[in-house]
């Protein structure tokens, strides 16, 4: 298999041609033909997080070790199945659902392997990824049936969309008269818009520093749009019930949080990197919730796709590149040329 490699943290990635793996167990190995290319793939490749106050977390001490193989929203068609995995046939497209926990504990038991502490297998995170044109999927019960959705957008609901969803689910109960604040409008406020729609928020605010995202938030269905560097951006956000901050930055959540109302909840996603510092008397008087939100549950996966196949997420901007172009993808990336997301084909360049 051809695999597309860290080999040194903020390098290149190279092209690296090993051996297959052969499935053993429940595992079934998946001839990867899309992956994504997520804002946390350039965290991985640079080897850290930013915590703030000059402090970093290292990728590797979660077990991301190069040579490291990234990408963690996986498509592709069963090649070969394990002697005891049951439910999938060589030759089905499958979805990959990449946040796979130990499978014992107790959170992996009721179904939140995304929670899972005592023994993770993330593809892409700390378990060799989708830039690759094979991967190795524990068990059949992480594959998903997507019939009917494009295979390029299929492998973004397995980040980007699950992730907003799982935000949504984070939410208060909305009414009629409630706002909601996107704060960030690259791939996962793009298709945090869609989410919220199919979920019948009425009002929803696309916030970005950058116009050509603000103008993509609003063709899926933001009511309003706010460049967040325009002085009165606070007031224009004024009163919202919740802001998703899909970016994560001490910028974003000091807007966010300033721009709620009353019980107004903010969800963080984005893991651009800082800290947070907020006088504590107004997070009780205000009655506002912070709380943090990671990927979601395959149960969660399971409900976005069934939402894509009753078209009732607006796909966001795809675009397919090849698998060659990797390097250039995550340069785009980092850059903010990007609206939407980028999908690697890899069936074009199959070893
Ligand atoms: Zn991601
Ligand atoms: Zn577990």
């Amino acid at each position: 298999m051809l695999s597309w490699e860290i080999i040194e943290h903020g390098k290149p990635l190279q092209k690296a041609l090993k051996e297959t793996p052969k499935p053993q167990g429940s595992e079934v190995l998946m001839r990867i033909t899309r992956s994504g290319v997520c804002h946390s793939d350039l965290h991985i490749w640079d080897g850290y997080f930013d915590l703030g106050g000059g402090k970093r977390f290292y990728v590797k001490e979660r077990g991301c070790v190069p040579p490291f193989t990234p990408g963690h929203e996986p498509f592709g068609v069963v090649e070969a199945l394990g002697p005891r995995a049951r439910g999938v046939k060589v030759g089905q497209k499958r979805l990959i659902y990449p946040w796979i926990g130990c499978g014992k504990c107790a959170v992996c038991k009721a179904g939140q392997d995304n929670y899972c502490v005592s023994g993770s297998r993330f593809l892409g995170v700390n378990r060799p990824g989708a830039y690759s044109t094979h991967v190795l999927v524990p068990d059949p019960k992480y594959l998903l049936d997507t019939a009917g959705i494009d295979d390029s957008f299929a492998a973004t609901l397995a980040c980007s969309a699950v992730t907003a969803y799982s935000a949504a689910n984070k939410l208060p109960k909305l009414n009629q008269a409630d706002s909601v604040a996107v704060l960030g409008c690259g791939g996962l406020g793009l298709i945090a818009i869609s989410v919220l729609k199919a979920r019948g928020a009425a009002t929803i605010i696309g916030c970005d520093i950058d116009d050509a995202k603000l103008a993509a938030a609003q063709k899926l269905g933001a009511k309003k749009t706010v460049n967040s560097r325009a002085p009165d951006a606070l007031k224009q956000m004024q009163g919202v019930a919740a802001a998703i901050d899909f970016v994560g930055s001490p910028a974003t959540a000091a807007l966010g949080i300033a721009a709620l109302r009353k019980g107004g909840r903010y969800v963080l996603c984005g893991l651009y990197g800082g800290e947070l510092t907020h006088p504590l008397p107004p997070i009780a008087q205000r009655a506002i919730g912070i709380v943090g939100s990671y990927v979601g549950s395959l149960q969660e996966l399971k409900e976005v796709v069934a939402l894509a196949k009753k078209r009732k997420l607006r796909a966001t901007p795809v675009e397919t590149r090849s698998a060659d172009e990797a390097n250039a993808a995550l340069e785009d990336l980092k850059a903010g040329k990007v609206v939407g997301r980028i999908v690697l084909d890899f069936e074009s360049v199959a070893a």
